[in-house]
């Protein structure tokens, strides 16, 4: 298993993406070295269980790569948290600043058993926004937000303080100031 140093290092940074100022943190580097892959998923899976997460739900499209991973290594199930109208079923759905505009995620809520403790995967946290959101979803179908995992965390974006102020429990495996 590789240390969290070297975890940090497998991500790659890209100056002025999307758009002009942004370092983007890209985990495309990391999902390729095995180690790297390995390492991240079992210790999102250790916190998980830590949680004591009876579910994963991860939210499209990163959150899908890792989410999916985590649930298997951690033996329990996955349930994917939607961008609109691409679920087949009647869903429920939560509507979510963004710096520009809204968007809006969905779930299919008979995916989630009754007394479910969902534990939210997602590869980076930045405003928190898009976590927050997906917990609120969580919690319009009466199931319980056991916490919410990231590969990576952006501290100087707040979101991860915004979490803990709802009283979401919130571990990252590293962080980019
Ligand atoms: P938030 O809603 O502001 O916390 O932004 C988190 C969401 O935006 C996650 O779904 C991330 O995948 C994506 N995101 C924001 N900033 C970055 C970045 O620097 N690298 C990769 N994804 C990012």
């Amino acid at each position: 298993a590789l240390d969290l140093e070297q975890l940090r290092a497998s991500i790659r940074t890209v100056p002025d993406f999307p758009k002009p100022g942004i370092q983007f943190r890209d985990i495309t580097t990391l999902l390729s070295e095995p180690a790297a892959l390995r390492t991240s998923v079992s210790l999102l899976a250790d916190m998980a269980r830590d949680q004591g997460a009876t579910v994963i739900a991860g939210m499209e499209a990163r959150g899908f790569i890792f989410g999916a991973a985590v649930a298997i290594h951690a033996g329990l199930g996955f349930v994917p948290i939607r961008k609109p109208g691409k679920l087949p079923v009647e869903t429920i759905g939560v509507d979510y600043a963004l710096e520009y505009g809204t968007d809006r995620l969905e779930l299919d809520p008979s995916a989630l058993a009754p007394g479910a403790r969902v534990a939210l995967v997602d590869d980076l946290i930045a405003t928190g926004g898009t976590a927050l959101a997906a917990a609120e979803l969580v919690k319009l179908t009466g199931a319980h937000v056991a916490g919410a995992l990231f590969v990576v965390d952006l501290p100087d974006l707040g979101g991860s303080t915004r979490l803990r102020d709802a009283d979401i429990p919130v571990h990252s495996l590293v962080s980019f100031d």
